[in-house]
């Protein structure tokens, strides 16, 4: 048990759960809710009219499971990431200071609902992580895979972030976002930058800073949701299906997901949201591009058949022959040749 909080907004107060079962109840200047996913502060705005809303559950859920070092050293190589695509899931691993690995197994809830049992999870291993049976243990992959149950995943968007000059949401409590863009916490952090900013713009007066908060980081903070969803439904998908095809056996070194949108928001300032618009510009001259590419080629190609017109009596010839081609396919085959098929 942990100590909890619970806010009680009508009077500015909140509440102190401790795990001895006390309870204290304090008032304060200003209410941070930084308490994650699920905010317990962030409830308390769900009661009051003007606060939009919105979560959406994916249908993967993710389970952490460690594999620990070997001899004292990390039992595989620390300056990679380690992916083990396998179509519509996937397993990463990412290496810890005390040279452990967090190997993160990412699955549709409805797969890891059918694993019930040990055997059933070294079953599942051997098929799908045979590699990775050794290296984490046997008898520890039947203990942990039961450890906790795999985890939801939730994109939350919400706005505004704040109530009057009292309260004010950061972090995921903020914007849950999927984690398939690696910016969550960076978000996050970023939050507190941008807050910190604005103090400072404003001199440190609540009553200002709290609503331009609002209005500066939504926008940044649902883009970022929208593109870590755009993440997970297009690039992981597609990847892991790519990777799968590909390297299915074989541990992928420094992979670099999402392209060069990343690029425009890892470790750089670019507001989340223009470069979303950036990518929709980008976008947009790419497909006037290609139109333009197919006009000129279909351009190019009717001047090149009126210069040289073909040949009408070879066109005939197989126009002729398509048409016999298609009869032949309209004939049933003979009992002989639809058992070889
Ligand atoms: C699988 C996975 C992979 C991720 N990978 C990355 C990544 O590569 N890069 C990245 O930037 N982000 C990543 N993230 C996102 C990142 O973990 C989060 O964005 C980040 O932890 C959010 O920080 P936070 O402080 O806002 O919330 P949290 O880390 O959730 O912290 C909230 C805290 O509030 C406490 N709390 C909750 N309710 C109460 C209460 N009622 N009273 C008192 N305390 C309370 C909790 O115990 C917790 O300590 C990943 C997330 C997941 C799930």
């Amino acid at each position: 048990a942990s100590t909890s909080l619970t806010l009680i907004i009508s009077k500015w107060k909140y509440l102190i759960f401790r795990p001895d079962g006390s309870k204290t109840q304090t008032q304060a200047d200003l209410i941070v809710g930084c308490d994650g996913a699920f905010s317990a502060v962030r409830k308390q705005f769900l009661r009051r009219s003007r606060f939009n809303y919105s979560q959406t559950y994916i249908p993967h859920g993710y389970m952490e499971l460690t594999m620990p070092p070997r001899n004292g050293e990390f039992a595989m190589k620390p300056n990679y990431l380690h992916i083990w695509p396998r179509n519509t899931f996937m397993m990463i691993a990412l290496p810890n200071l005390d040279k452990t690995f967090t190997c993160t197994l990412f699955m549709p809830f409805e797969e890891f609902e059918k694993i019930s049992t040990g055997d059933e999870v070294i079953e599942f291993f051997q098929k799908y992580f045979p590699d990775a049976i050794p290296l984490i243990g046997a008898a520890t992959l039947r203990r942990d895979y039961f450890r906790l149950p795999a985890q939801a995943m939730v994109s939350v968007k919400c706005s505004p972030y704040h109530i009057g000059d009292k309260c004010v949401l950061m972090g995921d409590a903020a914007h849950a976002v999927v984690p398939f863009y690696g910016q969550g916490m960076n978000a996050g952090f970023e939050d507190c930058i941008v807050f910190d900013e604005i103090m400072n713009q404003f001199n440190e007066d609540f009553s200002a800073v709290l609503p331009e908060y609002s209005r500066v980081r939504v926008p940044d903070d649902h883009a970022i949701a929208d593109l870590a969803m755009y993440n997970y439904v297009e690039v992981i998908q597609f990847l892991l299906h790519m990777l799968h095809m590909f390297f299915s056996n074989t541990l992928v070194p420094t992979l670099c997901f999402g392209f060069f949108l990343v690029f425009q928001v890892t470790f750089t300032r670019t507001r989340y949201h223009v470069a979303v618009e950036r990518w929709h510009w980008q976008d947009k001259v790419i497909n006037r591009g290609l139109l333009l590419g197919a006009v000129g080629a279909a351009a190019g190609g009717f001047y090149l058949l009126i210069k040289n017109p073909p040949d009408i009596n070879k066109l005939a010839i197989t126009a002729e022959k398509i048409w016999n081609k298609m009869a032949d396919l309209k004939t049933p085959p003979s009992v002989g040749a639809a058992s070889q098929i």
